[in-house]
């Protein structure tokens, strides 16, 4: 199977009323362990790129990586492959030029009518490619670049739904209501807040940071029109340890392809229980 249009995508999950992981890659192996591990489960789901870190690629490179990955492994499950926090009009083009088939643009950072005007802009540009688009509303905590904000000065304000998704014609709203990115500060969910943006909102809704999340809180935002979860720091840690844990045992140890497969597949089994433990 080719990579599938994100329409389509959220199409698949609305019919199968599942929500969709999203996991983020960096590198060749991340990327293979990712399309192994949601091959393995038979569901689908999104790879996905910051664009802070296709800093170390470009985007067509990353798009030949789940090529190559989908045909090596006959991949039979729909996978979309989205551009995550993206930070400028020129990664939004570069991106659907290489063939990504959905966008996030995050202009969160900003005051909400410039949020609003920019989302505005891409949103227009994406969807005469038939691309759907996710913004931000709120700020979530923990980016790398992060300003402090107090606990509550980074929530989604639910006055601003309305406005924002009618506005900005986004496809999917990502939301601010305690979940945050990384594994350093934990999460605690506001369901209220969620079941409010939910009745509000009249297109789906993500939750960024799932990893440091409990997975009954993530099986319970289900209930609130959620499509989309994002994992990334779960499958890094995991990726990461693989080499840290040879390089304890052995400081003299460079067999890196061993290495890089055994990344790959514990990449794949972290996928596996995450998909698993929020069906
Ligand atoms: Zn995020």
């Amino acid at each position: 199977m080719k990579i599938v249009n994100g329409y389509k995508l959220m199409k698949y999950a609305q019919d199968k009323k599942i929500v969709l992981p999203a996991f983020n890659t960096t590198n060749f192996e991340v990327t293979y362990g990712i399309v192994k591990g949601l091959q393995s489960t038979g569901k689908g789901g999104y790879v996905q790129i910051s664009s802070n870190n296709l800093e170390l690629s470009n985007p067509k490179i990353i798009k030949e990586m789940v090529d190559f990955a989908m045909e090596k492994l006959d991949v039979d499950v729909p996978i979309s492959l989205h551009l995550d926090h993206g930070k400028s009009f020129e990664d939004v083009k570069n991106c659907i030029d290489a063939g990504f088939t959905s966008v996030m643009i995050d202009m969160s950072q900003l005051p909400l009518s410039e949020n609003i005007s920019e989302v505005q802009r891409i949103s227009e540009y994406c969807h005469y490619f038939n691309i759907p688009v996710e913004a931000e509303l709120g700020a979530i905590r923990g980016k790398e670049e992060a300003q402090a904000l107090s606990e509550n000065e980074g929530k989604t304000n639910p006055d601003d739904v309305a406005e924002f998704v009618s506005k900005t014609q986004c496809d999917l709203l990502a939301v601010s209501i305690g979940n945050v990115h990384g594994l350093k500060e934990k999460p605690n969910i506001d369901f209220p807040l969620l079941k409010e943006i939910s009745r509000i909102s009249k297109v789906p809704l993500v939750l960024h940071g799932g990893s440091g999340i409990p997975f009954d809180d993530v099986r319970h935002a289900k209930e609130y029109n959620l499509i989309k979860v994002n994992y990334g720091a779960d499958i890094r840690k995991k990726f990461i340890s693989t080499f840290g844990k040879a390089y304890e045992k052995d400081h003299n140890a460079f067999d890196l392809k061993t290495l890089s497969q055994r990344g790959i597949n514990n990449v794949a089994k972290t996928v596996e229980d995450i998909m698993d433990n929020i069906d």
